[in-house]
């Protein structure tokens, strides 16, 4: 299949492209297509042969269920069996953005795209061109990130193009997402509500509106012994090539530690790269060092995380460390994301 890829050029004739995007989706095919948080890979919600095409175009586990998209609150209605009070205020609050709510299904969507669960995700984003082709797709679009499976998300086309050239109908180009980051994930359907995927939209915030929010235990510990809540958790997302290390502690032992090991690393004929603060990027000694901002910037390192682990993958990167970061907020995120990368591999030296 060929790709179709459509730039918008932020003019009148978008509007057209997003139609017959938008179009695309009504008649079961595929669209990627840019949200706040990452690139997303869209197909018809409701159509479980839609679901099944996702699956299949990303790799994934059909165990792994996909998050619906709507643009318009009352839709959620349609697609879920209750709506409890909690919802309508989160919605109120955060919504459109980036977070995602499970709740009870209704029996219009498939257990395809549900990936046999009982409940669904949903999710109303604040990205223009989304909600535009949302509306234009037929108002209910399940669309997991745009990767393929086993990658880092997409933050930009490019990166679109490199995971689903060729398995897709059209990709459209809306330029750098916002966030970087997947939405937060939370379960309505448990009391007190329970995060069980961090983001932009943090604990903090949360409670302040719902009052206590648990957190899945196992969003930063490796040694939990228990399955995350989220099914898509439990697997190794966001894998570069080279073998990821984060290493904890106060800067100077941090950047001594990296040194010796990338020294090394390199004696053995590793390519090594190193994940730094704009603080310390300077003290390195690596083959690659990518700077991912300032360290009390969080949006700027979650913007850059996923660029730079993809960038180490195209410079044949093979061992990589990586400053750990504080997590706290939407830094928690940042750390959940990492760690998984990681495969939970971290040096603390305090
Ligand atoms: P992605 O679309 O790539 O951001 O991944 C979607 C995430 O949402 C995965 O981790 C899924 O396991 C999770 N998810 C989607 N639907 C549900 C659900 N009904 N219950 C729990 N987690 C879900
Ligand atoms: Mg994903």
């Amino acid at each position: 299949m060929e790709t179709r890829i459509i730039k918008l050029e932020q003019e009148e004739s978008d509007e057209d492209l997003l139609q017959e995007a938008g179009s695309v989706i009504r008649c079961g095919g595929l669209v990627a297509f840019p949200t706040e948080t990452v690139y997303g890979l869209g197909g018809d919600a409701l159509n479980k042969n839609s679901a099944r095409k996702i699956y299949e175009a990303k790799g994934r586990p059909s165990d792994n269920p996909l998050i619906v998209h709507i643009c318009r609150f009352k839709d959620i209605y349609e697609i879920t069996e209750r709506v409890p009070k909690e919802a309508v205020k989160i919605a109120d609050a955060f919504w459109p953005g980036p977070l995602t709510m499970i709740l009870p299904k209704s029996d219009r969507v498939p257990y395809e795209t549900t990936g046999g669960l009982g409940t669904v995700a949903v999710r109303m984003p604040s990205h223009p061109v989304a909600q535009k082709l949302i509306a234009y797709g037929g108002g209910y679009v399940a669309a997991p990130s745009a990767n393929a499976s086993g990658r880092p998300s997409p933050t930009v086309a490019r990166h679109v193009i490199e995971d689903m050239r060729d398995k897709i109908d059209v990709i459209v180009d809306g330029g750098e997402v916002g966030i970087g980051l997947e939405s937060t994930i939370i379960d309505l359907t448990v009391s007190p509500p329970q995060i069980l995927r961090p983001g932009y939209i943090t604990r903090k915030m949360l409670s302040g509106i719902l009052g206590s929010v648990e957190e899945d235990i196992t969003i930063l510990k490796a040694d939990s012994g228990q399955a995350p809540k989220a099914p898509g958790m439990k697997y190794r997302h966001y894998a570069p090539k080279g073998e990821l290390t984060v290493v904890q502690g106060d800067a100077k032992e941090v950047t001594a530690y990296i040194n010796a090991h990338a020294k090394d690393a390199m004696a053995a004929g590793n390519r090594v790269g190193v994940i730094a603060t704009e603080e310390l990027s300077g003290e390195y000694c690596a083959d690659v060092v990518k700077c991912v901002g300032r360290r009390d910037d969080e949006d700027m390192i979650a913007r850059h995380l996923y660029t730079v682990l993809r960038e180490f993958d195209e410079e044949g990167v093979t061992m990589i460390y990586s400053e750990s970061f504080d997590a706290k907020d939407f830094g928690q995120a940042i750390m959940n994301r990492l760690l998984k990368a990681a495969g939970h591999k971290v040096i603390k030296l305090d």
